[in-house]
C-alpha cells in the first residue's frame, strides 16, 4: 500500500501548535513510509476563509522546513486540493447518497430551525439538534418539491437504532450508539455548497487517503463519516486521532497559557528546528534517553506505535530549552544571519549608529556580529536576546550608577583606583593572547593589594555596561582598545563627580 496522508486546515486563522502538531505526525508518517503527504485546504466555510490565512499557512511551512507533496500550490494529480474549487464533486455525491437512500432533502427554513432550537434550550429533556422532521416525506414528494425549485438541504440518514463501530489505530475499537450521533447532520446546504463532513469524506475517498491522522476533537465525527463510507461501498481510511495538546492547568492549550500561534514563536526568537524537535514529541516519544532529533532522524523513527494516548502538556520552559540547544548548534556564522535582523530592527547595525567610525561601517559590523558569536552564544535563550545583550558592541552604554562599579566590601574612592588601574593597562595588553591579558592583570591586582575579581569588575562594567556580560577582554578586541579605554574614562568622570 502507498501511504498517502493529508493536512486538511480550514482556512480560518493563523496556524497554531494544534496544527503544526497535526501536519508534522502526518508528514513524519509519510516520510517514514516513503508515503505522500497532502495539503488540502478545507475552505467550505467561504465566509470565515480568508486568503491571509492560506498566506500564513504556506509562509509558516515554509518557515518550518517541512512541505507538503502535493497541495494548492505545488500541484499533484488529485487537483484541485481546494474544496471549494471541486463543489460539483460534493453536490453529485450528496445526490447520489439521496438515490440510495441513506440521505434525504429537508425543507425546513430557518425560521422553523430556530424555533426547534429555542424549545429545546427551554425543556431539559427535549432531544437536541434536528428533530427529523423532513426523514418522513416520500422520495418522490421531495424530489418533486425539488424539481419545482423549493429550496431544500440534503441531510445524512443516522440509523436510529443500532451503534456504529470502527477501529482507531491508537485508541482501538470505538463504537458509538447512533442514537449518540448527531441526528441527521448537514451534508450540502441549500446554497449548494457542502459541509464539512461531506466534503471530507468525498476528498478522503477521491485523494486515495489511507490514514486520517488529526486532532482527537474530530472523533466525534468519526462514526458518521464511517456511515458515509459504508453507504457509498468504500472502503474507510484508517483513522488516527492524536492526543490532545494541553497547557500546564490540565485545559486545552489556548492564547491564555502563552503564545500558540506559530508567527508569534518566530517573532519571539524560535528557530524552527526547536518548534520542531518539541512540536513532534506532543504526544510522541522516539528514543530513550534522547530529545535532540533533527527532522531527517524523525522521518526514519515516527511509527504510530510511539503515540501515547494520554495528552500531551504544553511545557514552554522545554521549548526555551530546546531553543536554546539549536542556538548552540548553529555555526557562527549562521548564528550572526540569524540575529541580525533583530538588531537591524533593534537600530544597532546602522552605520551612523555605528561607535568603530574609523572601519568602513558596513564590513566592520558585520565583523562585529560575527565576532560576537562565540561570545553570546550561550546566552541566548532566543534570538530577540540578541539586542539586549549584545547593543553595548554598537552603542556607547549609559554609564551605570556609581554602587554597580563598587565590589564588596570596598568604597567609591577605592573602586576608582582600580577602574584607573584596569584601563591604563588595556593599551598595553595583547588582546590575541587572552592568557597573557589575564595573567598581567592578576599582577596587577597583586600589586595594588585587590582581589582579581575586584580589579576586573568595575571595568567590566564601564567597557559593557552591565556587570553581568560576555567575556570582557573578547568585548574589547571586539570594539576596539580605543573605545573600551573611551568607556572608562567616561565612567570615571562619573564615579568622580
Ligand atoms: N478541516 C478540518 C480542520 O480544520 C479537518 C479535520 C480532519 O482532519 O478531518 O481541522
Ligand atoms: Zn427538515
Amino acid at each position: 500500500m502507498h501511504v498517502r496522508v493529508r493536512y486538511a486546515p480550514s482556512p480560518t486563522g493563523n496556524q497554531h501548535i494544534g496544527g503544526v502538531r497535526t501536519a508534522l505526525i502526518n508528514y513524519l508518517f509519510a516520510r517514514a513510509n516513503g508515503g505522500t503527504f497532502v495539503l488540502r485546504l478545507e475552505d467550505t466555510d467561504r465566509s470565515r476563509s480568508s486568503d491571509a490565512y492560506v498566506k500564513n499557512l504556506y509562509d509558516t511551512f515554509k518557515w518550518l522546513g517541512f512541505y507538503w507533496d502535493e497541495g494548492p500550490d505545488v500541484g499533484g494529480p488529485f487537483a484541485p486540493y481546494v474544496q471549494s474549487e471541486r463543489f460539483d464533486l460534493y453536490k453529485e455525491h450528496a445526490e447520489r447518497l439521496v438515490a440510495m437512500d441513506r440521505a434525504y432533502y429537508c425543507f425546513c427554513d430557518e425560521e422553523r430551525l430556530s424555533k426547534l432550537r429555542a424549545a429545546q434550550a427551554e425543556s431539559e429533556t427535549a432531544d437536541q439538534g434536528y428533530d427529523r422532521h423532513c426523514r418522513s416525506i416520500p422520495a418522490a414528494e421531495a424530489a418533486a418539491r425539488v424539481a419545482a425549485g423549493e429550496k431544500a438541504v440534503i441531510r445524512l440518514k443516522i440509523p436510529l437504532e443500532g451503534s456504529t463501530r470502527f477501529i482507531d489505530a491508537l485508541l482501538g475499537e470505538i463504537e458509538w450508539k447512533n442514537e449518540d450521533i448527531s441526528p441527521d447532520p448537514v451534508l450540502l446546504k441549500s446554497d449548494g455548497f457542502p459541509t464539512y463532513h461531506l466534503a471530507n469524506v468525498v476528498d478522503d475517498h477521491f485523494m486515495e487517503i489511507t490514514h486520517v491522522m488529526r486532532a482527537q476533537e474530530w472523533i466525534p465525527s468519526a462514526p458518521l463519516h464511517m456511515i458515509m463510507y459504508r453507504a457509498f461501498g468504500w472502503e474507510a481510511p484508517e483513522l488516527v486521532h492524536l492526543p490532545m495538546v494541553l497547557g500546564q492547568d490540565g485545559h486545552k492549550l489556548s492564547k491564555r497559557h502563552g503564545a500558540t500561534a506559530v508567527d508569534e514563536f518566530r517573532k519571539g526568537g524560535y528557530l524552527p528546528e526547536a518548534l520542531v524537535n518539541y512540536v513532534s514529541h506532543l504526544g510522541c516519544s522516539y528514543e530513550e534517553g534522547r530529545e535532540l532529533f533533527p527532522l531527517a532522524d524523525l522521518e526514519r523513527l515516527f511509527k504510530i506505535e510511539k503515540l501515547n494516548k494520554a495528552p500531551a502538556v504544553f511545557d514552554y520552559q522545554k521549548l526555551e530549552w530546546y531553543n536554546g540547544q539549536y542556538i548552540r548548534m548553529k555555526s557562527d556564522a549562521q548564528l550572526a544571519a540569524l540575529v541580525s535582523p533583530y538588531l537591524v530592527e533593534a537600530g544597532l547595525l546602522g552605520a551612523s549608529r555605528d561607535v568603530a567610525s574609523d572601519v568602513a561601517p558596513d564590513a566592520s559590523v558585520q565583523a562585529r556580529v560575527l565576532g560576537a558569536m562565540p561570545l553570546v552564544r550561550e546566552r541566548l535563550h532566543f534570538l530577540t536576546d540578541a539586542p539586549g545583550i549584545m547593543r553595548y558592541l554598537f552603542e556607547e552604554p549609559p554609564v551605570p550608577a556609581a554602587e554597580e562599579f563598587i565590589p564588596k566590601k570596598l568604597d567609591k574612592a577605592r573602586a576608582a583606583e582600580l577602574l584607573a588601574a584596569a584601563g591604563a593597562l588595556l593599551p598595553d595588553c595583547d588582546l590575541d593572547n587572552l592568557v597573557s591579558v589575564e595573567e598581567r592583570y592578576r599582577a596587577e591586582a597583586a600589586r595594588l593589594g585587590a582581589k582579581f575579581g575586584d580589579l576586573m569588575m568595575p571595568l567590566r562594567v564601564a567597557v559593557t555596561g552591565s556587570r553581568m556580560s560576555p567575556p570582557l577582554f573578547e568585548s574589547v578586541r571586539l570594539i576596539g582598545v580605543g573605545r573600551a579605554v573611551g568607556r572608562v574614562e567616561r565612567a570615571l568622570a562619573a564615579l568622580r563627580a
